[in-house]
């Protein structure tokens, strides 16, 4: 039994364009204790993205340098980018007892699962792939050429459900995030987490 009080780890998987930034980002508002994993990424950053906030955008040599270094804790190409989740700061995290959500693809939630199994996975999927393209197309943030490549990426991504522990279908925005939102609580009342993390107050009740 693990005396100290370990944060607990969420991942969040989706297809490009199915709102998961957006529904992470609330979630974080709304959660107590709860820490975005920060990747590193090769891609350029988007207008409205700032670094150390949403990514830590670095080069290719930056980035190849850290992985000889082990800094990574798992490494994935996505749409010819290298995104990379820091090794250090999951640790860091997870020992001061907060939980950690990871925003990553199917690569990323099967390498973070296979370290720890304890991890909860949960898959957000678009209600068509119609309303997925007017999404990709709105953001107004990628290329034609850039959309019509993530939307054939995203057919692939979502073939992957199947691997998660829970799906959530983001058709109206509050619906998906009161889901998300439930699965969280949820989760951190798990009995496994609760009597690890109130050892003591059990103690006292029952002795
Ligand atoms: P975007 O470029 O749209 O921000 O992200 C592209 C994909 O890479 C998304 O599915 C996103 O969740 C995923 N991603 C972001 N950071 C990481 C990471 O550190 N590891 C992995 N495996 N995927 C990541």
């Amino acid at each position: 039994m693990i005396n100290k009080k370990q944060g607990n780890l969420f991942i969040i998987s989706a297809a490009s364009g199915a709102g998961k930034t957006s529904l992470v980002k609330k979630l974080l508002t709304l959660i107590n204790d709860l820490t975005l994993s920060i990747s590193h990424t090769t891609r350029d950053p988007r207008p409205s993205e700032i670094d150390g906030k949403d990514y830590f955008f670095v080069t290719n040599k930056i980035f190849e340098a850290m992985m000889k270094e082990d800094k990574f804790l798992e490494t994935a190409k996505c749409h010819g980018s290298f995104y990379g989740t820091s090794r250090n700061f999951v640790e860091e995290v997870r020992d001061a007892g907060k939980d950690i959500i990871f925003e990553i693809d199917w690569q990323g939630a099967k390498s973070i699962k296979a370290i720890f199994p304890e991890a909860i996975s949960i898959f957000i999927l678009p209600p068509s792939l119609k309303k997925l393209e007017e999404r990709l197309t709105a953001r107004g943030q990628d290329s034609e050429d850039t959309i019509k490549a993530r939307l054939s990426a995203a057919k692939s991504e979502m073939s992957h459900v199947n691997q998660f522990d829970y799906v959530t279908i983001n058709d109206k925005f509050d619906d998906a995030l009161e889901e998300l939102r439930s699965i969280i609580m949820a989760e951190k009342l798990n009995t496994k987490h609760q009597t690890n993390n109130y050892q003591k107050l059990i103690d006292q009740l029952t002795k």
